[in-house]
């Protein structure tokens, strides 16, 4: 697809769901100037859909993102302080299908989130601590355990990411159900669906459920990027672009 026209979408649509696949990973021993390339596209990222209702999936566990505007605990994704009739009522959804669709996500008391409450990350956190047993649900923050053993076991901790033996998933699971709750109020509204660089190493994360996103929601338009698979299938034609090229740099060119 054209970038311009990804653009035009990009401005129209209601609401914008962005996936961060591997692409977006920065591995250890990685140059810094990748690191750079990434942190500035998160800068980049964040001036496109500042002003959009959005949500964040990412398959980095570098936690960098937490560190550019659109990881801010301060700042609330604009969108969110709109009157929440105006949140829920897309156009065409009909009274009883938001109704049977609150009592399965019920409302939140405040429908205002900070830019940090919009990105979910499954495959977790690599700056926070958990043991390494799995002995405890418990995650604690960079330097909170001085010898950095695990306080209930004494086992050396590790990283809170898939990576770990026994991975304790509560450290992302609030904001997952965060992620569900908004992903609920996308049903028939113009969502565009950005995937960058999700390609088949863990497709269950990004890549799969999106399609399958984009194909229940008959108003979603799903835009792929990715450097060596960007195709969309065949149920997606009408209703998904391809572009191939590193999703980094292309969200850096500004598409
Ligand atoms: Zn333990």
């Amino acid at each position: 697809m054209e970038r311009m026209e990804l653009r035009r979408r990009l401005d129209s649509c209601e609401k914008v769901l962005i996936g961060l696949g591997e692409e977006w990973k920065l591995q250890a021993g990685q140059e810094d100037g990748r690191r750079e390339q990434v942190r500035k596209a998160y800068e980049v990222l964040y001036q496109m859909i500042k002003d959009k209702d959005y949500f964040i999936i990412t398959m980095a566990t570098d936690a960098v993102i937490y560190d550019t505007s659109l990881g801010s605990r301060k700042e609330q994704v604009s969108s969110a302080g709109r009157k929440e009739q105006e949140i829920s009522l897309c156009n065409g959804v009909k009274e009883e299908m938001l109704a049977r669709m609150e009592r399965v996500f019920p409302k939140r008391e405040t429908p205002r989130d900070s830019r940090w409450e919009r990105i979910v990350a499954p495959c977790g956190n690599e700056t926070w601590r958990q043991c390494s047993k799995g002995c405890t649900k418990d995650i604690w923050e960079p330097g909170e355990i001085s010898d950095d053993r695990c306080p209930h076991c004494g086992a050396p901790l590790t990283r809170n990411t898939i990576d770990a033996q026994i991975y304790i998933e509560e450290g992302y699971l609030p904001q997952w159900e965060r992620y569900t709750r908004w992903l609920a109020g996308t049903l028939n509204c113009d969502t565009l669906i950005l995937e960058l660089g999700a390609g088949f190493k863990n497709p269950g994360v990004i890549r799969f459920p999106f399609e399958r996103t984009a194909y229940f929601n008959k108003k979603a338009f799903l835009c792929r990027i990715h450097k060596r698979f960007p195709q969309v299938t065949e149920e997606l034609k009408e209703r998904g672009g391809s572009i191939l090229g590193d999703s980094v740099a292309a969200i850096l060119e500004g598409f």
